[in-house]
């Protein structure tokens, strides 16, 4: 996708410190972190978002999860972190490129999740 900022990040395009580089995916630090660890892991191949993921991405998914323990692990937040993407507008995606957000390093409190808070 010519026009997508993280195509433009995974073909080099946008000088980025990777954290991760491998054949299917990088990870790189989110921009605007919301939390003291804020990495996005990205797939090279463009799939829109985890709703529009197909069978035949199963394997990248799955290898998405193994690369966010490692990436915890190694910035020393192994033990606590939290792992998600959003799917669709409506759920405050806002790049619209398949990518998760690896978060976590807090030293007190941990925030609540949006969901928590509904209950
Ligand atoms: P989402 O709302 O789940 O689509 O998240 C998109 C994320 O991408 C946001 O947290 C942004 O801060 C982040 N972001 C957008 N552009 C860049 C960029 N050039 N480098 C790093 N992070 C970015
Ligand atoms: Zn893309």
């Amino acid at each position: 996708m010519n026009d997508c900022i993280f195509c433009k990040i995974v073909k080099g395009k946008i000088p980025t410190k990777f954290e991760w580089n491998d054949d299917k995916l990088v990870a790189f630090n989110d921009i605007k972190p919301i939390a003291p660890v804020h990495i996005l892991i990205v797939p090279k191949k463009h799939v829109e978002s985890l709703g529009k993921a197909k069978n035949e991405d199963v394997e990248l998914l799955g290898k998405i999860q193994r690369i966010a323990s490692k990436l915890a692990k190694k910035k020393g937040i192994g033990n606590a972190f939290r792992l998600l993407t959003l799917s669709g507008k409506g759920a405050g995606q806002t790049v619209f490129h398949l990518h998760y957000h690896l978060i976590g390093g807090w030293k007190d409190k941990v925030p609540e999740i949006e969901a928590n808070k509904q209950i």
